[in-house]
């Protein structure tokens, strides 16, 4: 295996109402759709698509949605024998609820994502040696997140740690012994606690970041692409413009690219233009992992 993706999966359930139901009110909404997200499984099926061989440890729920994301895992390419069922548990789902003005109200149930424990690393520790590179991100227990930064340096594997959804109480000390740490704009704001609206203003909020003995940092920068640190040096790389449809998992979808081409060529400077490019084409098409080309499509986008 090339990569290991220990976090997340989540089940989207979307409606589409004309509006939201008052209390005691039951409405007609016109549609429905179902879709496979959570940050873990997104960034899995990025880097597959792309083709890197990769290995995902997580947890699914006792219920309806489990054998649909693993078998939604086993199609997109990535190997599920750690992604085992919490019994008694709900798998995590995300009800979104889109009205008519195309506004979005999400509300998130980790379920089974919160049942992963460092037993569940220690299961998958013989396959996750043979990894080249660890990918993180914290919608599972920070406590399993410390504990496989942990063990991937026991066993010299790199790791890149994305700080996602943002918390406040992230230990930095384990965020300095990850190879690579990739937060977004809004992230780096809440661990920092300074402005980020201009590009000084996220250089010096980074640069602050960086002095607590961060050994690269990686902000995404939406639209204004992305900007990759170490030590004294700084490297920013423009965004594409592409017509933008849906930037939902834009930055997943940076992560896993990022991911296989660091794991392919080991070059930073050419995996961060890859990453760039591979999220916008992702934000041209209409949903998460569904918008993430594969490596002909990728191509062809480039050319
Ligand atoms: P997140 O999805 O975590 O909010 P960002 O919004 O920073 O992450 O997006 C991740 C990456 O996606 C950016 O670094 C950029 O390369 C690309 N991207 C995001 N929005 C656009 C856009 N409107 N046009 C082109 N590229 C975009």
């Amino acid at each position: 295996m090339d990569i290991a993706v220990i976090g997340s999966n989540m089940v989207d359930l979307i409606t589409y109402t004309n509006r939201l139901p008052e209390a005691g009110e039951t409405l007609e909404a016109p549609d429905f759709a179902l879709g496979c997200g959570g940050k873990g499984a997104n960034q899995a099926v990025a880097a597959a698509k792309l083709g890197a061989s990769v290995m995902m440890v997580g947890k699914v729920g006792d219920d309806l949605f489990a054998p649909g994301t693993l078998a939604n895992l086993q199609q997109q390419g990535v190997d599920t024998r750690y992604v085992t069922s919490a019994p008694g548990t709900s798998s995590g789902v995300a009800p979104i609820f889109v009205d008519d003005q195309s506004q979005n109200r999400i509300l998130i149930i980790k379920g089974a994502n919160q049942r992963l424990k460092p037993a569940d690393i220690d299961a998958a520790a013989d396959a996750l040696r043979a990894c080249q590179l660890i990918i993180l991100q914290l919608e599972v227990p920070l406590e399993t997140v410390y504990y496989a930064i942990d063990f991937a340096r026991e066993a010299g594997i790199k790791v890149i740690l994305n700080p996602a959804p943002a918390v406040n109480d992230l230990d930095m000390a384990y965020a300095c012994k990850c190879d690579f740490f990739m937060p977004n704009e809004t992230e780096l704001a809440i661990l920092t606690g300074m402005p980020v609206a201009s590009d000084e203003q996220v250089r010096l909020a980074g640069q602050s970041l960086l002095q607590q003995g961060l050994k690269n940092l990686v902000i995404t920068l939406g639209q204004r692409g992305a900007l990759w640190l170490q030590g004294d040096e700084s490297h920013h790389v423009p965004s594409l413009t592409v017509n933008a449809v849906d930037t939902s998992g834009a930055g997943d979808a940076f992560i896993g690219c990022f991911a296989q081409r660091l794991v392919a060529t080991g070059d930073v400077a050419a995996a961060m233009q890859s990453a760039v490019a591979y999220a916008a084409c992702s934000v041209t098409g209409r949903g998460t992992q569904s918008s993430y080309p594969d490596a002909d499509t990728f191509q062809r986008f480039l050319n």
